[in-house]
């Protein structure tokens, strides 16, 4: 089993073996011993149905520090649906990882009750850009502390016209972070972000 030789933690490997995950797909391959290694941000083209999920939560999830209460994951993808299905693949393979909890946060949904779900102090969150952009701007979501920012489906959010709102998240997350872009093609508008937020990425496809 590959991703034992990874070397992620019994409890990750119990939860995803139960789902019968037994061997990395591709873009895990290429993608998760390299998280677990290097601090480098990364683009990865790749398209839904590859495992891409898996490819940046399950290393997330192994670095994660269980004891900081403090946001240290941002997840972005573009629509409520995808937020809820990352939402679900998360909550899975941390199943037996008791300390950490997670947050979707997305729009035509209460934010009251998303602002409350905060007060769990999640180590990860999952949201669309307008939607954190509007926690960001109330005051009450924290980005400056993230060690890991997803861009999932990339492409998607900036044919949405997510890009202002895009940028606004960009600038509140500490420079020291790193950042992973997904995306199924590669648009001039995702080179564009690629090129002014990401430093010495390392592309690969699958
Ligand atoms: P995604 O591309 O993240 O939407 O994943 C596509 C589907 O593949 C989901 O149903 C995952 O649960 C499943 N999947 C992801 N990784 C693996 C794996 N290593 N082995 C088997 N199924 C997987």
């Amino acid at each position: 089993n590959l991703f034992k030789e990874y070397g992620l933690s019994d409890d990750l490997l119990k939860a995803i073996t139960e789902l019968g995950y037994t061997q990395p797909t591709e873009i895990q391959k290429q993608t998760v011993p390299y998280l677990l290694s290097k601090e480098e941000d990364l683009i990865a083209l790749a398209q839904t149905g590859t495992g891409k999920t898996a490819a940046f939560s399950l290393p997330i999830l192994e670095m994660i520090d269980p004891y900081q209460k403090h946001v240290q994951a941002l997840i972005l993808c573009p629509t409520r649906e995808l937020c809820l299905q990352i939402s679900k693949d998360i909550a899975s393979y941390s199943k037996y990882l008791s300390q950490i909890r997670s947050l979707a946060v997305y729009g035509g949904s209460n934010i009251s009750e998303q602002i409350r779900g905060l007060k769990n102090n999640p180590q990860i969150v999952i949201g669309t850009p307008g939607r954190v952009n509007d926690m960001l701007k109330r005051g009450v979501l924290k980005i400056n502390q993230i060690k890991w920012l997803i861009l999932d489906e990339a492409d998607e959010m900036l044919s949405m016209g997510f890009k202002t709102e895009l940028e606004t998240i960009l600038k509140e997350t500490p420079k020291e972070r790193q950042t992973l872009l997904f995306s199924a093609t590669m648009s001039k508008q995702v080179e564009a972000i690629a090129k002014n937020y990401m430093k010495g990425a390392q592309k690969i496809s699958a």
